[in-house]
């Protein structure tokens, strides 16, 4: 189906992993134009954030393919306590970089495309940073966009999935889960902590039936290791709840940012995988009897 897009179609670009996956329909924009930003003093906006009131957010856009289905609006929070060697909005990892918004500011911005959302079988989609970095103001989002009928996705690490309530379950329909690495070593070197805390969370979705859209990331050099990919497939083959898995290949779009930040980029030499590599990748995932893209 064609629609038109109300506009104006913003935001600061993917800060997670979905960007990785040639974004159809996805557009560079302004960030958080087209917000209204608090101006409560700095203890108010404790207060508030702590409430679910007030969140940190870096950008959001109207997406179509990408993110969930259907045309979604994703926001990306801001904040992240992995640090992705290859993460290619590295501007995203610290809180403290976002704009405040208020909870009802967001809302009625996600209101406004309801018809969009039932037009396209869209809806809306939390991204980061990581979204779960910030629970309760995402809690507040999910929570509200269901009270409108509308779909509702998380794109998450899943490293942060304790803080995720049954309740904020209760109100996602798809978790887009990104899974680094299935090597517990490769994914520290990758993210810098812990693998378990995903598998883990990928275990309790599956548990309460929630589905999920599993991500990987084919890092040459880095992830591509024939054992590590096995490991993911595996895992992803034991959960009931995968309807899909996507294997992203690696790019260099992020590269300008981390000298931008004048932070170390580890992977300026890295190449991208070819088509070959990713298609023998996807083939082991199909091997287990997954749907992969
Ligand atoms: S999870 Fe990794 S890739 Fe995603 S925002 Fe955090 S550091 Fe970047």
């Amino acid at each position: 189906m064609t629609i038109s897009l109300p506009a104006p179609v913003v935001g600061g670009g993917a800060s997670g992993d979905q960007g990785f996956d040639a974004p159809v329909g996805r557009a560079e924009g302004a960030g958080t134009a087209a917000l209204e930003l608090s101006h409560a003093d700095r203890s108010e906006r404790f207060a508030q954030m702590r409430a679910g009131q007030l969140g940190s957010v870096h950008s959001w856009e109207l997406v179509t393919a990408v993110d969930g289905p259907g045309t979604r609006m994703t926001v990306f929070l801001s904040g992240c306590p992995l640090r992705c060697l290859y993460c290619h909005n590295p501007d995203t990892m610290q809180m403290r970089s976002g704009d405040p918004v208020e909870a009802s500011e967001l809302l009625r911005r996600i209101r406004r495309y309801r018809s969009v959302f039932r037009a396209t079988g869209g809806g809306i989609t939390l991204s980061g940073g990581e979204v779960l970095m910030q629970p309760a103001f995402a809690a507040t989002i999910l929570a509200g966009a269901k009270e409108m009928g509308i779909h509702t996705a998380i794109d998450t690490s899943g490293y942060l999935g304790a803080a995720c309530t049954d309740e904020m379950l209760d109100n996602i329909d798809l978790v887009l889960l990104d899974v680094k690495s299935g090597d517990p070593e490769t994914y520290k070197k990758v993210t810098g902590r812990e693998l378990q805390p995903t598998l883990d969370f990928g275990r309790r979705l599956a548990e309460k039936g929630i589905e999920v859209w599993l991500r990987f990331v084919l890092v040459p050099g880095l992830t591509d290791a024939p054992e590590n990919v096995e490991k993911v497939a595996e895992y992803a083959a034991t959960l009931s709840n995968v309807s899909r898995v996507e294997v992203l290949p690696f790019h260099q779009m992020g590269k300008d940012k981390w000298q931008s930040l004048g932070l170390d980029y580890q992977l300026a030499d890295t190449k991208p995988p070819t088509n070959d590599e990713v298609e023998s990748v996807r083939a082991r995932f199909r091997k287990r009897g997954l749907t992969v893209y």
